[in-house]
């Protein structure tokens, strides 16, 4: 079942054409790589999924909202999406487990017992259990991000898009992070979008790899036939 449908998305920042022609249909339970050149429209891309870049033409459907409609709204999309940056975006002054129960609780309002459990386990799925409270500037860049996956998945979205998820990290974290999205991929059945240069990571964790270069998707193939190509 489609959740994330592109049908000819287009989209300009001023004159300059970013996105051409995108048609990129990703069902649910699917794991996407992205990959390209940089400025070639990943990022763009990706942050349309979740309505924070528009598009100037053509049609947008996630989890059966459609994004082209004006009316659609987008802060009950973005609960259905979530996203992971390349830094990590944590309130400075607030614990590990605050950081990661205050949407569901802002935004869900959920029950505040409820709410800690659901942390809780999120925490211990990221391997974070002994630092629930410690303040992010306690932690290394691989921790914060660590984190910053766990807010995300406390809100229990449909949808995780991640945007180069370790390209701010040193060598030594970044198998930690893509430790825990592999997990992630292993233990639900969440849809994701990955914008990374990990090759390793695709290989071994997408189900399928989209080439994006000038704006355009010039490749979108099952991971294990893109690894045969010449
Ligand atoms: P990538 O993620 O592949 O590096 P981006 O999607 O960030 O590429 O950018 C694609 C192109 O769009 C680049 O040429 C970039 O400079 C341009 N671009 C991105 N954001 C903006 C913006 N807000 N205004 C104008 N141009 C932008
Ligand atoms: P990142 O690689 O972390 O996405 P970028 O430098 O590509 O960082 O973009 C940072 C911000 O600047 C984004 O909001 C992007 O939309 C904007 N941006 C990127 N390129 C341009 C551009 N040519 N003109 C205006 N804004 C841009």
């Amino acid at each position: 079942m489609s959740i994330i449908n592109f049908n000819k998305v287009n989209k300009y920042y001023g004159n300059f054409h970013a996105l051409k022609d995108i048609d990129l249909n990703v069902n649910q339970g699917e794991v996407v790589v992205v990959i390209g050149p940089s400025g070639s429209g990943k990022s763009t891309l990706i942050r349309t999924i979740n309505g924070l870049e528009g598009f100037s033409s053509g049609q947008l459907v996630v989890n059966g909202k459609d994004l082209s409609d004006k009316k659609t709204d987008l802060n009950s999309l973005r609960r259905d999406v979530g996203m992971v940056f390349q830094h990590f975006n944590l309130y400075d002054n607030k614990t590990v487990l605050e950081n990661v129960m205050l949407a569901p609780r802002l935004v869900l309002k959920r029950d505040e017992k409820e709410n800690k459990e659901i942390a809780m386990n999120y925490l211990e799925l990221v391997g974070l259990t002994s630092k629930i409270n410690s303040k992010p500037r306690e932690l290394s860049g691989g921790q914060k991000q660590r984190v910053a996956i766990a807010r995300s998945l406390a809100m229990k979205p449909k949808v995780m898009l991640f945007d180069e998820p370790t390209s701010a990290l040193d060598p030594e974290m970044i198998d930690d992070v893509l430790g825990v999205m592999k997990k992630i991929v292993q233990t639900t059945d969440m849809t994701m979008v990955v914008v990374t240069h990990e090759m390793g990571f695709a290989r071994e964790v997408a189900d399928r790899v989209v080439f994006v270069d000038d704006g355009m998707i010039v490749e979108d193939d099952p991971a294990e036939q893109f690894y045969n190509h010449p």
